[in-house]
């Protein structure tokens, strides 16, 4: 059954092919970060620096609010050293780049004095200009204009208070996102990482023996979302996988236990049919009424005789026997006892003729044969007249004989002649000579 699951890879190699689904969900919480920040950044650094416009002029105005009247009076009562003095308080005040004062003196071009935050006068650029006329007031309701203010905000400050803004914009910003994105990590490897990587182990682990083992994610029961849905269907997976597999078992024991019972079926049929060929085969050579060799063994055995005798040269006599006048015993006695005659002569042979080589069989109706190795002439006689006595002793009745009361033969008898004879079939027609002799003889007789 092991062999049915191949068994999991460690799942550290797998780790190392493959991607966190975590790190990737950070990457792109990051770089969704980034393009969130760039674009905030540029949206809170331009209001930034509105406010930072609008900051400034605010306070170009208030510096002018401050100075303007007394400016004006200081160049009305020609002042110098007032105005030089409020002039240098102007420019030194922190927003302003550069003051230019324009006093206007009648019937000659005015003078006009600039002083600017920076030697190297880099004085336009994106700061409010604050541009007033003075004037001043010599008397309640006289109003003269004596020159022109020009307050220029400091280029310089205002980009500084920008870049100041914009990095905190930015490192917060960023500090947004690095926090958001640690969050993301840790929720997704609490939620999710943990438990794909446990059900992984959990299926890597998975073998036919241990499939009753259900897979238990570590996390509340009550908690109903994809990875509940995942792990359910997990274990019935393996239910379903446990009882397929049972089924299998028992199915191959029962194939196992069907083709044992086969097998033991085939052989007692093949025993059975050993035994109808062994009986097929008796049957096929013997005589079915006297149990003795018929005819076709007798052909087959008489061959091996004939070339044995040949071979060595030993004597072999053949009998050929016939029940004498068994016509009318049949006639008298029925066709029933005349077999059951037939099956006493049958044993008489057998009775007289039980050493080993000895063949006896019946080749007719009532005609016997003996083949007898190793016999001579005058020992073949003496066999054939044993045989004569041997159913004498059984005084089988024969009313309708004319020669005895009882069931005789007549007996040829018929010895191998190797020089004359290369066939058996020779020597079967001496016996047969032989036989009808005896016959025309009398009958109940032996001839040779
Ligand atoms: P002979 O003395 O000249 O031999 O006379 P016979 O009557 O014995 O000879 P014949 O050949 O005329 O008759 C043989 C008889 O044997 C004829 C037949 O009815 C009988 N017979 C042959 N085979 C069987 C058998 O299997 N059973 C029985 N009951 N009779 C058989
Ligand atoms: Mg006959
Ligand atoms: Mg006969």
């Amino acid at each position: 059954m092991d062999g049915r699951f191949r068994p999991a890879p460690s799942l550290q190699p797998q780790a190392k092919a493959l991607s966190s689904l975590g790190r990737r969900l950070v990457l792109a919480t990051l770089l969704f970060c980034l393009l969130f920040t760039l674009a905030m950044v540029t949206w809170r650094t331009w209001l930034a620096w509105e406010n930072n416009l609008a900051e400034m002029n605010s306070e170009l105005a208030l510096i002018d609010q401050v100075f303007r009247d007394t400016l004006a009076h200081a160049i009305w009562e020609m002042d110098r050293e007032s105005l030089d003095k409020q002039l240098t308080s102007v420019a030194s005040a922190a927003p302003v780049g550069r003051v230019v004062l324009n006093i206007l003196r009648p019937g000659r071009s005015p003078e006009i004095i600039e002083l600017n935050r920076y030697a190297s006068g880099a004085a336009s650029g994106a700061a409010p200009v604050l541009h007033r006329e003075l004037v001043a007031e010599p008397y309640l309701g006289a109003h003269e204009k004596v020159g022109e203010l020009t307050i220029e905000g400091d280029n310089r400050l205002l980009w500084e208070r920008l870049w100041d803004e914009a990095r905190s914009i930015v490192i917060t910003q960023i500090i947004q996102s690095m926090l958001l994105a640690g969050l993301v990590m840790t929720m997704f490897n609490r939620l999710v990482t943990v438990h794909v990587v446990h059900i992984a182990r959990h299926l890597g682990a998975l073998a036919p023996q241990t499939l009753q083992r259900h897979l238990k994610l570590q996390r509340s029961v009550n908690r109903q979302d994809e990875l509940s849905l995942l792990e359910s269907q997990v274990n019935e997976l393996q239910d379903n996988l446990r009882a397929h597999l049972e089924r299998q078992r028992t199915d191959e024991l029962a194939i196992a236990a069907s083709r044992d019972q086969l097998v033991e079926l085939v052989e007692a049929r093949t025993a059975e049919l050993k035994a109808a060929n062994d009986a097929l085969e008796t049957l096929s050579r013997h005589d079915a009424l006297t149990g003795l060799a018929n005819r076709r063994h007798f052909d087959e055995l008489k061959e091996v005789e004939f070339n044995r005798a040949i071979r060595h040269r030993t004597p072999l006599a053949l009998l050929m026997c016939d029940v004498d006048f068994f016509k009318i015993y049949n006639d008298t006695y029925g066709h029933v006892n005349g077999d059951q005659c037939l099956q006493q002569i049958a044993d008489t042979l057998r009775e007289v003729y039980g050493r080993s080589g000895e063949l006896t069989a019946r080749i007719g109706g009532e005609e016997f044969v003996v083949v007898l190795p190793n016999v001579d002439t005058q020992q073949a006689c003496d066999a054939a007249q044993r045989l004569r006595a041997a159913l004498a002793e059984r005084q089988l009745p024969h009313s309708g004989s004319s020669v005895s009361p009882f069931v005789t033969l007549s007996i040829g008898v018929a010895q191998l002649d190797p020089e004359a004879m290369d066939h058996f079939d020779q020597l079967m027609q001496r016996a047969d000579q032989a036989l009808y002799r005896a016959k025309h003889q009398g009958r109940n007789r032996v001839s040779l």
